[in-house]
């Protein structure tokens, strides 16, 4: 994390004297698990000290490929509900629905328009979808369009994304620098944070695998949103392996798997968690990981389920992200609109 502050900073002083800006859009998936949790939003929530965040739940995004409108309606509450239960504070930072900030289309639709279509036809992740399907909207094609536009719009100076959206980073940059090329100096061309610095958090059942909302056996998944008898059941029953050794390097990804949990749930060093469960069996070890999980989670747990019989208060978090998010958004689409010589909206 610390090089790609010093790499964060060097942009942002080029763009302004203000704090750097981090986007994160992430697809409304109703509930987070583990891996979301210690891997992407703990760092979010980090984030929020150092740099002017915008977190954007990115539900045009989520309909590039078919969803159950109330399904999709009440996921995107949930997941807001989520973040505010996990730390993510609407005082410090913006946080709106893509939907509520019309600037990503329109700045999506212009830098469409400079988009060559072979750059969108490469793009790895909508071949591998479009294979998958037997008709596809031309949305999924132009999905990392709007992802451009979503970063572009608020000038960010990073992005957080897994590794999985490099591609589409790429893209991102290069549309800058086409845009700032074609007309002149307007959008910052932003950094990634690639992979993150968060913990990387595998299937309970699998632990070969990553914790994934789409595993099969979900019984290798904790949700943030599980009761803590499940949890408990879910961590007793974790895979390992015939031995007895607690130790990172012992040969059992199950192990090495629940030390890296409970050193992320807790902040204590593996090596010194490995210490001291020297000598004790995995039965021990499988309680004390459950029951860290279940003191770092369950309060949030706790705190989703008040919010989301809150609806008023989520759509105000909303409402006020929007209009933050907006007249951002605005600032950056008059320039774009006055450069490639749209009569000025009055
Ligand atoms: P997804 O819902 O898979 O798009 O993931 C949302 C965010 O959570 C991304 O930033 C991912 O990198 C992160 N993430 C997803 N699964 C895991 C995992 N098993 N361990 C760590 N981070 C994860």
């Amino acid at each position: 994390m610390s090089s790609n502050r010093s790499e964060i900073a060097t942009n942002a002083a080029a763009a302004s004297p203000a704090r750097p800006v981090v986007l994160t859009c992430a697809q409304p998936t109703g509930r987070l698990h583990l891996g979301n949790y210690l891997g992407a939003v703990v760092n979010w929530e980090r984030m929020q000290n150092d740099y002017e965040c915008y977190f954007g739940v990115a539900d045009q995004h989520a309909i590039t490929v078919p969803k159950v409108p109330a399904e999709l309606r009440r996921n995107t509450h949930a997941c807001l509900a989520q973040y505010l239960a996990a730390g993510i504070d609407p005082a410090r930072s913006h946080v709106f629905v893509q939907s509520h900030v019309t600037g990503h289309t329109e700045l999506a639709w212009v830098l469409g328009c400079i988009c060559p279509l072979g750059w969108l036809e490469r793009m790895t992740q909508y071949k591998d979808k479009s294979r998958k399907q037997e008709s596809v909207g031309s949305g999924l094609l132009y999905y990392p369009v709007l992802m451009a536009a979503d970063i572009l719009l608020y000038n960010a100076n990073a992005v957080p994304v897994g590794e999985d959206q490099r591609q589409h980073m790429e893209l991102a940059r290069d549309l800058a620098e086409k845009f700032n090329r074609e007309f002149s100096p307007t959008f910052n061309v932003p950094g990634a944070f690639i992979g993150q610095a968060g913990a990387r958090i595998m299937s309970l059942q699998n632990p070969e695998a990553k914790m994934s909302k789409s595993d099969p056996n979900q019984g290798g998944v904790v949700y943030l949103v599980d009761t803590p008898d499940v949890v408990r059941k879910k961590i007793l029953s974790a895979v390992t392996d015939s031995g007895s050794e607690i130790r990172a390097c012992s040969g059992s990804p199950g192990i090495k798997n629940l030390l890296a949990i409970f050193s992320a749930v807790t902040g204590e060093p593996v090596a010194d968690i490995e210490a001291r469960f020297e000598g004790r069996g995995y039965g021990d070890f499988k309680k004390a990981v459950a029951d860290a999980v279940i003191a770092r989670i369950d309060p949030v747990r706790v705190r989703y389920e008040a919010l989301m019989k809150d609806g008023a208060h989520l759509d105000s978090v909303f409402k006020a992200g929007a209009e933050a998010a907006q007249r951002t958004a605005w600032r950056t689409l008059s320039k774009v609109y006055r450069k490639v010589g749209f009569v000025q909206r009055t």
